[in-house]
């Protein structure tokens, strides 16, 4: 396997598409993962096993893993809620997986009808037949720097929750600003504090949004603080389901970019990862959302 100095973990066909309204095929998106693949993306968040009632543009999750072309090295996690979903993941030979909750109390009683408790409670059958199976394991924490039902996140319910994540098992959690509000101030200020707690960069993802334009800023001041993996999505997709129209996901070409400037080894290539985000784009019929899908990289 190549040597990288950051990970880049591949959103964009799970939390990318989830929220993407046009309706997009198993082929199209099967292609679309493939070319994620050939640009050199090594871990790629294939689907949900959500209820298909839940999000129904993830409805077709039992095909699409069961045409997946699993490269070798490649790793292909897949979200799973719960223990119905956890079902399925058996069935269609998953090796990795990730779980979902939030910091704020509110955000998770909206977006999944659960309490944080609850959450936790519900997939943990899932982390615990993980742990048994030899999976790897993620936790999403959203909304850890905002939340749109009740404003600023404490850090202290941030680290709380994070600390019961790694307790149910979980070998990585991926800290989300869920709703694209934190500045570089606020992210030293949350890693500090799960830092303060004992949680190492070592088991710390971050998940920006690039809804008011940071997302950039702060990848670059995780990287300072020793932050060595980082969420995007090819293309931009995702939007933003809290303000309609705006940027969603940090766009992997903006990531890429960044890195590349940085002189950090990431092992991705950008004009495969413009490549995959100008056949989504197509595919969605509408522009790219990110900056450098726009300008190009540079030098040409
Ligand atoms: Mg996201």
């Amino acid at each position: 396997m190549t040597q990288v100095d950051v990970r880049i973990y591949e959103v964009g066909p799970r939390d990318g598409l989830q929220n993407e309204r046009a309706a997009i095929g198993v082929d199209a998106k099967l292609q679309f993962i493939d070319l994620l693949a050939d640009a050199g993306l090594r871990e790629i968040e294939a689907t949900s096993l959500v209820s298909p009632t839940a999000i129904p543009q993830l409805a077709d999750a039992d095909e699409l893993l069961a045409r997946l072309n699993r490269r070798p090295g490649v790793r292909y996690p897949v979200l799973v809620p719960n223990a119905r979903g956890l079902e399925r993941a058996v069935a269609a030979g998953a090796e990795a997986i990730c779980v979902f909750t939030a910091a704020s109390e509110t955000f998770s009683r909206h977006n999944l009808g659960m309490s944080i408790s609850e959450s936790l409670a519900a997939f943990a059958p899932v982390l615990a037949h993980a742990g048994e199976a030899g999976w790897w394991t993620r936790g999403y924490l959203s909304t850890a720097f905002g939340c749109p039902y009740e404003g600023p996140v404490a850090e202290a319910a941030v680290v709380s929750v994070a600390e019961r994540l790694l307790a149910a098992g979980v070998d990585e959690l991926s800290i989300g600003d869920t709703i694209g509000v934190a500045g570089p101030s606020d992210v030293r200020r949350v890693v500090r504090a799960l830092n303060g707690a004992g949680i190492g960069q070592d088991r710390l993802a971050m998940h920006f949004h690039d809804t008011r334009g940071t997302a950039v800023a702060n990848v670059s001041a995780a990287l300072d603080l020793g932050i060595r993996c980082f969420d995007s999505s090819t293309g931009g997709t995702g939007g933003c389901p809290y303000a309609p129209g705006a940027a969603g996901n940090l766009a992997t070409e903006d990531l890429v970019y960044l890195l590349d400037r940085e002189g950090l080894r990431h092992g991705v290539d950008l004009d495969g990862v413009l490549a995959a985000a100008a056949f989504i784009s197509d595919t969605l019929g509408r522009p790219l959302a990110s900056k450098v899908g726009q300008a190009g990289g540079w030098p040409a």
